[in-house]
């Protein structure tokens, strides 16, 4: 059966004290269901408090938005994998379009980050989407197979079986456009048959999520695709109650 992932990304909201009130909030509207897990990714000062607020529930995790891929040392302002870990972190979003547009990551950044990753025993979320320029010029499968390419590509032999990879089209973040079922249902399908060429088909293979102005409208009809084994969200994801109905309700 297919277990499916919500995770929240609260990007730049939510500090300690806003992360407790709002986990009380969602636990006491979200009826645990068996056939889902719910991960929130808070900024990371915020991580211990939401990783307290949720240690007895297997079901509810939490991760961190991004790491840097050194373990420790002068890197100001950085967070790394074993510091998150450490802070109650049991994930970690890599190559999300933010990161990759607004802070200039790069195809390598992402490959060393998801190895640190690995390394550190956090699972990490794989962000991969095309520019609407890209998408215009037909060019969406080559930038993803090419982001997959770069940060797992030739790594047969190291255990993937753990990584998950989100589908963000970059044009559909923050926009309230999100992809059509059926065109995020067709990169997917993309994306699995790499990962399987990849990784070997009978290996457990990654779970492959959609993000991209996800909501409580929309969110049913894209889990009705068997292709999206879950979604990530952002705005839609910073209303504990929202959140709650939207985890809950969204029934294949
Ligand atoms: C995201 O931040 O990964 C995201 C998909 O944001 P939004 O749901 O707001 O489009």
């Amino acid at each position: 059966m297919r277990r499916l992932l919500f995770a929240a990304n609260w990007k730049m909201h939510l500090g300690p004290e806003e992360a407790r009130a709002y986990l009380k909030a969602f636990r006491s509207r979200y009826n645990r269901r068996e056939d889902r897990d719910v991960w929130f990714f808070p900024p990371a000062v915020s991580i211990e408090a939401a990783a307290q607020a949720t240690r007895e529930r297997a079901d509810l995790q939490v991760g961190v938005q991004d790491i840097y891929w050194e373990p420790k040392g002068a890197y100001t302002g950085a967070v790394s994998a074993p510091l998150a870990l450490q802070a109650g972190a049991r994930a970690t979003l890599i190559g999300h379009s933010e990161r990759r547009h607004v802070f200039g990551e790069t195809d390598a950044d992402t490959r060393r980050k998801v190895a640190a990753a690995l390394a550190a025993g956090l699972v990490p979320i794989l962000c991969v989407g095309e520019t609407l320029v890209e998408r215009d010029a037909g060019h969406t499968l080559t930038v993803v197979m090419r982001q997959l390419a770069a940060a797992i590509g030739g790594t047969e032999g190291t255990p993937l079986s753990r990584l998950v990879v989100a589908y963000e089209p970059v044009w559909a973040i923050g926009t309230g456009r999100n992809a059509t079922p059926a065109d995020a249902s067709a990169v997917h399908r993309e994306i699995r048959a790499w990962l399987a060429s990849r990784l070997g088909g009978g290996a457990a293979q990654p779970r492959v999520l959609y993000g991209g102005s996800v909501n409580l409208k929309n969110c049913a009809e894209l889990l009705a695709e068997p292709e999206l084994d879950g979604v990530l969200v952002g705005g839609a994801s910073l209303d504990p109650e929202g959140w709650a109905q939207l985890v809950q309700t969204s029934a294949p």
